[in-house]
């Protein structure tokens, strides 16, 4: 006799563990499957996805174990603190990120005792719909689900020609591993995870040079933005971005890897010790049985959802990096959240306009609701303001004033329709913006809220007052 659920949730990712969570607090039977892809060293299927294995969370450990170095390198002598002979140990870095990743997957485990939810190891497919329930094939078991949650995720693109080893040439799991800082460091691709990963090496003491096809850098960040951390990453951190390449060729050698490519001033070579490759990442629908059941994708292999991630499919939902919508974790938790309260009847809705963004280099950068290019190209009448971070005392006495905050409103309802933060703490600092636009404020409420002093979040404060032209400290 198969094990029966009111909800089987395929996949243990941000997305997959948290819709499963919920679903078993709104007293509905739960069980998430997860396969062997982020196995422990015994072999064992670890919840938590590429987010808490290979994604946001190693990759922010690294980042911050990096920029302590940094700073005890370059910023703390302006504060009178000498730290002479400053070295890395690379492996005990690794290791420390490996015990959080280590801390947080046995934690979601906790969780799922916690709420009753069955944790089924092993790899789930669908097998067919028989009497209005759904037959999932988790490993070599078949369950029965009145409603199924597909939380596959997403895993690294790879290019044609251009074999990932884990050792020369990696992707984003590899680069969470590398175990010495490489002399020189090649990167394909200048997004987001290309961009962390080489700021990571970069203050470690790597040469960095970051190969990317697009010609415009950071297109989905404010244009300003954009601007601003173009300038503060090649110039100022000395990182090697270069923009509108054509790769040709990539072939390891024995210690290095060579890169044939093109740009506007012809042909070129680069020769690096290790190579990241950054270009994306693609939906997981293969191994789903998609297809034999009539389980519907979009032109880009995402399984097509509506605004509530229902799926063409009765009783079929997907959230998270597998459908459309920016691959983030917050967002695929959300979504999660979303599905199983409708599942249990209530009318939860989410809105995709209010998604933070964010870049977790130094400085930081995060957005949140529309660019300025978005509005001009929308014929959308607005007004900004703009504070920099140099005139912000505490900012000040961090001594890390770089960047600014940037409020678009509409020019006549004065609502907010988009923040950008370009500076320390930006990560932190949207959270405001994003309850504002949330409860649809205008940019005089964030003007008329009283902000601690000396706080970072006085630039917001500012910037709000900017939008009126009544700043006060600028
Ligand atoms: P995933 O996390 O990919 O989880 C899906 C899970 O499903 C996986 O564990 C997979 O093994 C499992 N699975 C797949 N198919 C099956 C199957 N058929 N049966 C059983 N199990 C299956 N996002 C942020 O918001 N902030 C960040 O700072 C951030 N940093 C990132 C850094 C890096 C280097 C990378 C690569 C990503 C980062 N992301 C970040 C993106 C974030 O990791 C993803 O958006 C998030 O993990 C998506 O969650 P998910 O649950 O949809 O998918």
């Amino acid at each position: 006799m198969s094990q029966e659920f009111d909800v089987v949730v395929i996949g243990g990712g941000p997305a997959g563990y948290v819709a499963a969570i919920r679903a078993s607090q709104l007293g509905l039977k739960t069980a998430c499957c997860e396969s062997e892809a982020y196995a422990d060293p015994k072999g064992e299927p670890r919840l938590g996805g590429t987010c808490l294995n290979v994604g946001c969370i190693p990759s922010k450990a690294l980042l911050h174990s990096s920029e302590l170095y940094d700073q005890a390198t370059h910023s703390f002598v302006m504060h009178g603190i000498k730290a002479d002979n400053v070295t890395i140990d690379v492996p005990s870095m690794i290791k420390r990120k490996d015990n959080i990743v280590t801390q947080l997957v046995t934690g979601i485990k906790g969780l799922f005792k916690k709420y009753k939810v069955t944790f089924i190891p092993g790899h789930g497919s669908f097998v067919a719909n028989a009497d209005g329930k759904w037959q999932v094939k988790i490993g070599e078991e078949i369950v029965t689900a009145t409603h199924v949650i597909v939380a596959t995720g997403s895993h690294a693109r790879h290019l044609p020609g251009i074999p990932v080893d884990q050792q020369l040439v990696v992707d984003n799991i590899g680069a969470l591993n590398i175990s010495g800082v490489p002399k020189r460091l090649g990167v394909i691709g200048a997004g987001v995870i290309g961009l962390e990963m080489s700021s990571v090496w970069k203050r470690l003491g790597s040469e960095v040079t970051i190969l990317e096809a697009m010609p415009d850098f950071l297109a989905a960040a404010d244009a300003n933005v954009a601007k601003e951390a173009w300038k503060i990453f090649t110039s100022k951190q000395g990182l090697n971005i270069q923009m509108g390449v054509q790769i040709k060729e990539v072939t390891p050698k024995k210690k290095s890897v060579v890169i044939k490519y093109e740009n506007d001033d012809g042909d070129q070579t680069l020769e690096v010790d290790k190579l990241i490759v950054a270009v994306g990442r693609v939906p997981n629908t293969a191994g789903l049985n998609a297809e034999a059941v009539g389980l519907a994708l979009d032109e880009r292999g995402r399984i097509a959802v509506d605004h509530h991630c229902a799926t063409n499919l009765p009783n079929v939902w997907a959230v998270g990096d597998v459908v459309p919508g920016p691959m983030l974790a917050h967002k695929g938790m959300e979504e999660g959240v979303m599905v199983a309260e409708r599942i249990a009847g209530q009318g939860t809705t989410l809105n995709h306009d209010t998604i933070p963004w964010v870049i977790y280099t130094h400085p930081e950068i995060a957005w949140v609701g529309k660019t300025e290019q978005e509005l001009k190209a929308g014929n959308v009448p607005y007004k900004q303001g703009q504070i920099p971070f140099l005139a912000n005392g505490r900012a000040l006495g961090q001594g890390d004033t770089t960047g600014f905050v940037k409020v678009l409103a509409h020019a006549e309802t004065d609502q907010i329709l988009g923040v950008h933060i370009i500076g320390t703490n930006a990560s932190e600092l949207i959270a405001e913006a994003v309850v504002t636009m949330e409860f649809a404020g205008a940019a005089e409420d964030l003007a008329r809220t009283c902000h601690a002093h000396p706080t970072l979040s006085e630039a917001m404060h500012e910037a709000a007052l900017a939008v009126d032209k009544r700043s006060l400290h600028f």
